[in-house]
């Protein structure tokens, strides 16, 4: 795309976290909510929650790159699911959507080498069961 966001009020090692939960995950690129349709479609936040915006936020699909047990014999990783982030155009907020349709908000410790885990977030609990229920 090229687009320049201007989002860069943080000094980040990575964009989105590179992984979650431990499990890499691979990102695509940001594309606007209104011209990408996904399929399921991402269950969107109606607003920003941290400034209250509710101008249309920037979507990235991100697929979790779990290794199921019966994966690592033959060292294949397999997809284990679905993770949309959506990012604030105002604030530059990310909040993460997983495939049970939890909303995790992102801070800046999430976006290091180790990404991010459930013990960083504020809101609930994240279940590594929760996404498995996708299969
Ligand atoms: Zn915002």
């Amino acid at each position: 795309m090229g687009q320049q966001l201007g989002l860069e009020l943080w000094s980040r090692t990575y964009d989105l976290p590179p992984r979650w939960d431990g499990e890499r995950v691979v990102w695509g690129r940001w594309d606007d909510l209104g011209q990408v349709f996904i399929c399921p479609p991402p269950r969107k936040p109606d607003r920003c929650q941290t400034c209250g915006s509710s101008r249309p936020r920037l979507l990235c699909v991100g697929r979790i790159q779990a290794r199921t047990p019966a994966a690592a014999d033959n060292g294949a990783d397999h997809p284990a699911g679905l993770l949309s982030a959506l990012r604030c155009p105002d604030c530059g907020q990310d909040c993460v959507v997983d495939g049970a349709g939890q909303e995790w908000l992102l801070d800046d410790t999430d976006y290091g080498e180790d990404g991010s885990f459930d013990i960083k977030s504020q809101r609930g609990r994240r279940s590594r069961d929760a996404w498995q229920d996708l299969k």
